[in-house]
């Protein structure tokens, strides 16, 4: 057969099951091609477009050390380069969820290659579990979480390394072509720099995760997201890492685990539901009617409503791509039930701005929010972001990495400044209204309008 091997979200050397498939089968291979192909990231912000090129670049760098040179092209070129190189398979990651646009997704890859008459191989290679495969006893999807959970969780078990030499890929693969504008300098490489961060938790901060995982104001998380995302890592390395470790420390690890199940949890579901990646998962929910206030969108998005927790989790993420889990819950939380905004621009911005967005846990977390999702939080328990700032950055020392103008007051005038507007004056000179905004909402009214507007479904 005459191979092209597809790597975008595969981004590794190790443990990458595309390259043991080759290994495995290149007595069946006549020619083999590796190809890049480049997702058009312009809607995207230019902190997540740039993380992306560096990813793309470090990976190219990194093959190009063992004699690897890959074609390089848009994802509107595969098809055409397929019809050059003659291509009768291609080799494809079929577990890729919609990481910046849908039409990156497996389903669409291989329409588009078979309508170019190329028979596709899908192979599993950033995910645990099969979703065709993943029901409960009743042969029904899961639904629920916690099922998903205590029915799968034994299901983790240590799988054996992938054992091939990237050398041999060398020496039977064809040299491509840059096709794109991209300039491959040195850059770092990204594979190596996520195994590093990753074993750093390990050695670290796993042992606080149970315990610490909510606190904002400090690092505390692994940062896998990204490295998921971009295939950095093998989510299968990653389970035997924390196999490996397990009895050293129960709680904390099966805390961690408990979140890596989540993702998978999420990726079943949307591979099972796809229609929800735009639709409320509850149908009595599609009937809503969201408000599409663009002005207050706007406020929002740029981090000034007045809030200072989501107005400094805004500007985090505008200006990192980065936002804590906790703080995902409590701004996307504000956008839909105090601004009653409809979650799918919520959704929408994530997708342009987080940097390890992912399609499922993206939309399913924004789904969470809304009460509108499977096992989504009941709409009558709703977020008071004054009361989540108290709880989650008690002394405010998030908000102040983010909210200069808070850096001298003290922390009993900082979650709520619309209601110590005077004090923040007198003793400040801080002009609410001016200095910072007033309050958007009353939370206590937006309250009093989300229960009415679910009561009434
Ligand atoms: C509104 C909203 C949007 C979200 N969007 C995304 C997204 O686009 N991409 C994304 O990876 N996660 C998303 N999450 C889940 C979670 O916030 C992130 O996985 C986490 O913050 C990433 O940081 P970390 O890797 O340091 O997390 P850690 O706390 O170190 O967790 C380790 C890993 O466990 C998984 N995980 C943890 N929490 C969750 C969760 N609630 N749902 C699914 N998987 C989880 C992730 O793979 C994460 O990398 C979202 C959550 C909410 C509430």
């Amino acid at each position: 057969m005459h191979l092209g091997v597809i790597l975008n979200r595969v981004f590794r050397t190790k443990d990458n099951p595309l390259f043991h498939y080759i290994v495995k089968h290149q007595n069946e291979i006549n020619k083999l091609y590796f190809i890049l192909p480049l997702e058009d990231l312009t809607d995207a912000s230019e902190v997540k477009r740039d993380y992306y090129h560096k990813v793309v670049k470090g990976f190219v760098n990194a093959l190009d050390k063992y004699d690897i040179q890959p074609y390089i092209v848009t994802y509107d070129k595969l098809g055409d380069l397929a019809d050059t190189l003659a291509l009768s398979h291609v080799l494809v990651a079929k577990d890729i969820m919609s990481y910046h646009k849908e039409i990156y997704d497996y389903p669409h890859v291989k329409q588009a290659f078979e309508n170019h008459r190329v028979t596709v191989i899908g192979q599993r290679v950033n995910h645990y579990f099969e979703p065709t495969k993943t029901f409960n006893k009743q042969q029904q999807p899961y639904k629920v979480f916690t099922s998903f959970y205590k029915a799968n969780r034994q299901d983790l078990v240590r799988t054996p390394k992938k054992s091939y030499q990237v050398k041999q890929l060398a020496q039977i693969a064809e040299k491509g072509l840059n096709q794109s504008d991209l300039k491959f300098t040195n850059s770092k490489d990204a594979e190596k720099l996520a195994r590093k961060a990753w074993d750093d938790f390990l050695n670290g901060d796993i042992v606080r995760y149970d315990k610490l995982t909510d606190d904002v104001t400090q690092d505390f998380v692994s940062g896998l997201g990204r490295s998921l995302a971009y295939g950095l890592l093998d989510i299968r390395e990653i389970i035997n890492d924390l196999l490996e470790g397990y009895d050293s420390d129960e709680t904390n690890y099966e805390a961690f685990i408990r979140e890596v199940i989540f993702r998978e949890f999420y990726y079943v579901l949307m591979t099972q539901y796809p229609e929800t990646a735009t639709k409320s998962f509850s149908e009595k929910c599609r009937s809503m009617e969201w408000s599409y206030n663009k002005a207050h969108f706007e406020v929002w998005r740029k981090g000034q409503t007045g809030f200072p927790i989501v107005d400094a989790a805004m500007k985090k993420l505008n200006r990192t791509g980065y936002m804590h889990n906790r703080l995902r819950m409590v701004v996307s939380q504000f956008l839909t039930k105090n601004l009653f905004i409809d979650w799918t621009w919520g959704e929408d911005y994530f997708r342009q701005y987080l940097i390890d967005y992912d399609n499922a846990s993206n939309v399913h977390g924004w789904q969470w929010s809304a009460s509108t999702g499977t096992d989504a939080v009941p709409y009558f328990r709703m977020f008071n972001p004054i009361r989540q700032s108290e709880r989650f950055d008690a002394q405010g020392y998030f908000i102040k990495t983010q909210l200069e103008i808070f850096n001298d007051v003290i922390s009993k005038y900082i979650h709520d400044p619309t209601k110590y507007k005077s004090k923040l004056q007198e003793l400040y000179h801080i002009e609410i209204g001016k200095d910072y905004p007033e309050a958007i909402v009353n939370h206590k009214d937006s309250r009093a309008y989300v229960m009415d507007k679910f009561k009434q479904l």
